[in-house]
């Protein structure tokens, strides 16, 4: 009973500081702007199922790619034998799930294997960032602390691979020294059972209680870092995928505002309403975090921080200055920041600060080709050019800021009709002394 006390307030506990950060963070979703209507249910479904749960865009690095597979698969069959560890420290029951029988064995076999392979994986990745300097994850938006909260989280994983296996291990042994039946199958575990046996049956139960204990504390622990980590995916990766943009990666969404301005100009009794009206004028692209889309909120919350997008980028890799990573951190950063001031102070509040040029330079917008190959490259479907085109079309249409190439055809369409410089009666010219009839 004491047992089930202290389970029970722990995982309160841990409830409650994770409600506590996940409202927080929700919180801020109502500052940001509506995006796309979120239909095509099955297609979304089954872009979910071959992108997230397939792994699809993570097999285009074939080894790497089987290794992070391998860990996105393993925690989704260990997720249930966690499940099972928090009924039965609230119920004080035993392996409750253990009715299931053969399918049973089947779980507890797949979570015992996965536990090794997934700590094998972890030791490689960790090995790669601490002593390979894998350049996609070099960049100057990856500073010590983004390096250092990647190393913890996998830190953790790890931790919770050896307490799992450490787990299963004693109770395996303690069974069998008890003479017990022994619920499910543990290939992994029983092979170390044998390399590690041999000691007192009380022993192998403290070995189990003690892991048992670990793993789960470390689970909490886990969960409640999460959000405030890189790692904020392993909640959110899933979810970002159904929500993906479902629109080809070229295809450029209208602006809603601009399209109810011209209507509304184009109709002189509303042009007149509209004129003398006191409704806000709304802000034409995006400024600051609270201009971008629910949208580009959850993507910034859901990016990995692989740097598969910036590695593919022809204008990162040409040297300018744009990391799509880096544009995704920012805003995340800049949410974070600004986030709380609003919810204290109202929408319209303002710190004199903006994601535009505080975080992101007007740089590293115009060196984007939206070329789309980062938004292809994207392992959770992250559309990043949506977020850089309405960026820049802020700085046209607000202030009039644009590259000196792009003012020249600015001004040309404006006065031409056409990006050139030519009037539009003069466009034939060039055929004039060419003997072929133009009529
Ligand atoms: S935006 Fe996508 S590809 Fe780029 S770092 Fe984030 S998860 Fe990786
Ligand atoms: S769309 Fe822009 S950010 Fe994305 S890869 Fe192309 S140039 Fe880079």
């Amino acid at each position: 009973m004491t047992k089930q006390i202290v389970f029970a307030i722990t995982l309160l506990i841990t409830l409650g500081v994770f409600t506590y950060t996940i409202r927080r963070l929700i919180s801020y979703f109502r500052f940001t702007r509506a995006a796309f209507p979120v239909k095509d249910i099955g297609k979304r479904i089954n872009v979910m199922l071959s992108v997230a749960f397939g792994q699809k865009k993570i097999f285009r690095k074939p080894v790497i790619g089987l290794f992070h597979a391998l860990v996105f698969w393993g925690f989704c069959v260990i997720l249930i034998g966690s499940i099972e560890m928090v009924i039965d420290g609230l119920t004080g029951t035993d392996k409750i799930l253990q009715f299931l029988g053969p399918v049973y064995n089947v779980i507890m076999a797949s979570g015992d294997i996965f536990a090794l392979v997934v700590a094998i994986s972890i030791i490689i990745f960790l090995a790669r960032r601490l002593f390979f300097h894998i350049s996609r994850f070099e960049g100057i938006e990856m500073k010590r602390i983004s390096h250092i909260d990647a190393n913890i989280a996998l830190t953790i994983i790890l931790l919770l691979m050896v307490s799992l296996l450490a787990m299963n291990t004693g109770y395996v042994e303690y069974k069998t020294l008890t003479g017990e039946p022994v619920a499910g199958v543990y290939p992994v575990s029983n092979i170390l059972a044998k390399w590690f046996g041999g000691g007192q049956a009380d022993t192998y139960r403290i070995v189990f209680e003690a892991s048992w204990w670990s793993h789960i504390l470390l689970i909490f622990l886990f969960a409640n870092i999460l959000p405030y980590s890189k790692h904020f995916h392993v909640f959110l990766s899933v979810p970002n995928v159904f929500l993906s943009r479902l629109d080809p990666l070229g295809k450029l969404p209208n602006m809603d505002n601009i399209t109810r301005e011209v209507k509304l100009m184009l109709d002189p009794e509303t042009a007149f309403a509209a004129a003398e009206s006191d409704a806000p004028v709304e802000r034409f692209g995006v400024k600051d975090a609270e201009d971008a889309s629910w949208k580009n909120y959850f993507d910034s919350l859901a990016c990995t921080q692989c740097g598969r997008c910036t590695s593919v980028c022809p204008a990162n890799i040409t040297g300018k200055k744009l990391s799509h990573r880096k544009i995704m951190m920012d805003l995340r950063a800049r949410m974070k920041e600004k986030g709380p001031l609003m919810v204290r102070n109202g929408r319209d509040f303002t710190d004199n600060k903006s994601l535009l040029r505080d975080y992101i330079s007007e740089e590293e917008l115009w060196a984007c080709t939206t070329c789309n190959a980062c938004a292809n490259e994207c392992p959770i479907n992250i559309n990043h050019p949506t977020l850089i085109v309405d960026m820049r079309r802020y700085l046209v249409l607000e202030e009039a800021s644009a590259p000196g190439e792009l003012k020249t055809v600015f001004n040309n369409i404006e006065n031409n009709g056409a990006p050139w410089q030519y009037s539009a009666e003069d466009r034939l010219d060039w055929a004039k002394d060419l003997e072929i009839n133009i009529n």
